[in-house]
């Protein structure tokens, strides 16, 4: 599988800073700001900063410590929005759409985490 990474995408632009963004948090490897259409109370997006298209991209091709950081950056942005599912929050839901049929808009890996309210079930 290869993948081919369009530097021109919106994620590039921010990570570039030609776009601005609403921080939540960032770290060697990631950057995680708030999502434009918010979908929930909490809607925060987690990207890697190395040029990775989707979920598959990042998981099979990046380094370690771009993984570590990445995943971390995940639950750091739980706790710091208050949704972890641990004692002290009521939880969330992460979503990483992924290529043609998971609806994919951007063409940069991210992860949505959506929180602060009930999020519904995926599956009936
Ligand atoms: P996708 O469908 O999983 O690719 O989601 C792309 C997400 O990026 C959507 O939820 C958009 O609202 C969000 N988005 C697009 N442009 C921006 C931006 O400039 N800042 C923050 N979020 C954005």
């Amino acid at each position: 599988m290869t993948y081919s990474y369009d530097d021109q995408n919106i994620f590039a632009k921010i990570l570039r800073g030609e776009i601005p963004n609403k921080t939540v948090l960032e770290t060697e490897h990631a950057l995680a700001f708030h999502d434009i259409q918010p979908q929930a109370p909490v809607h925060v997006l987690v990207i890697p900063k190395g040029p990775y298209v989707c979920y598959d991209h990042f998981a099979l091709e990046a380094s370690p410590e771009e993984i570590v950081d990445f995943t971390r950056a995940v639950g750091e942005v739980c706790k710091l929005t208050g949704v972890q599912a641990g004692e002290n929050g009521d939880g969330f839901r992460l979503i990483s759409n992924s290529g043609e049929n998971g609806v994919q808009e951007v063409p940069h890996l991210h992860v949505h985490v959506l929180g602060g309210r009930w999020m519904g079930r995926m599956v009936q």
